[in-house]
């Protein structure tokens, strides 16, 4: 979906929450939000990563952005429903939320696979996002229309011999996906995924140390799909696997 041109205005008005906000996919779709009129709340595990987006958002001239540091791996429900009612009370509604962040884990034969990391990887990864999404879901009604984007993987639509725990993570990313799709259906909020496609950043170089990360798009060079997902050209587009490339 490269070639969506998203108006100038496009996320004028709208609250968007980013997870994984301080690098790759996260950061560039942060900027892009603001970049196109949003204030974007930048959440994320390292501070200084999010201060730095936040900086250049500000440096930019773009709407000011808000910081929520959160280490998913961590985070309790109570955290979440925290974080849903100090945004109500500073914007009163949220119209758009990325999940963005996930963890790789080890890739490696099954018979590998350790069983704390498993947990780990599945609770970045799927349950934190179960979580947020419940907390964040009343006040995502209260906006005209809400978009919900999850980020999944070519190796959450079709299984690939090695990639284990974060395959299945991925898999059950296009479930709840599907699930919540189906029961937001011709309501005001909408949900969708994206599989980004091999794109220039930290955890594509760790799954392919031998890469030359020069033959890769770079995160800012997929953002069409993330603008038309979030923005209302989709307001009609509901339960939809996007490939962002
Ligand atoms: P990066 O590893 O470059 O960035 C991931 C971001 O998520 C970082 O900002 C990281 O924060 C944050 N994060 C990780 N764990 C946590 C946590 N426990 N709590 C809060 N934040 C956390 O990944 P990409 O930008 O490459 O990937 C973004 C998304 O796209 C992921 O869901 C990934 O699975 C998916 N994807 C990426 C592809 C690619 O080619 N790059 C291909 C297919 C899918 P910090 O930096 O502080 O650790």
């Amino acid at each position: 979906m490269l070639e969506y041109q998203a108006a100038k205005d496009l996320l004028n008005n709208k609250t968007i929450l980013v997870t994984g906000a301080g690098d790759g996919i996260g950061r560039a779709a942060s900027i892009e939000f603001a970049k196109h009129g949003a204030t974007v709340i930048l959440l994320g595990k390292t501070v200084k990563k999010l201060e730095n987006v936040y900086d250049e958002i500000i440096n930019a001239g773009y709407p000011k952005p808000a910081i929520v540091p959160l280490d998913m791996s961590g985070a309790t429900e109570q955290n979440y429903i925290d974080m849903a009612d100090t945004i109500v009370e500073q914007f009163g509604h949220l119209d758009g939320l990325l999940h963005n962040a996930s963890q790789l884990g080890a890739l490696g034969p099954f018979e590998h696979i350790d069983l704390t990391s498993l947990e780990a990887i599945l609770k970045v990864n799927v349950t934190a996002q179960v979580i947020m999404t419940k907390s964040l879901l009343p006040i995502m009604r209260k906006a005209d229309h809400a978009s919900i984007i999850f980020t999944s993987s070519g190796v959450g639509r079709k299984g690939r011999a090695y990639w284990g725990p974060y395959a299945f993570s991925k898999f059950a990313t296009e479930g709840m996906m599907q699930v919540l799709a189906d029961e937001c259906d011709n309501t005001s909020v909408r949900v969708n995924s994206i599989n980004p496609g091999a794109t220039r950043t930290e955890m594509r170089a760790k799954a392919y140390p031998g890469e030359d990360p020069k033959t890769l798009k770079k995160a800012e060079q997929i953002m069409p799909t993330y603008l038309f997902l979030m923005g209302d050209d989709s307001i009609d587009t509901n339960g939809q696997a996007l490939n962002a490339q």
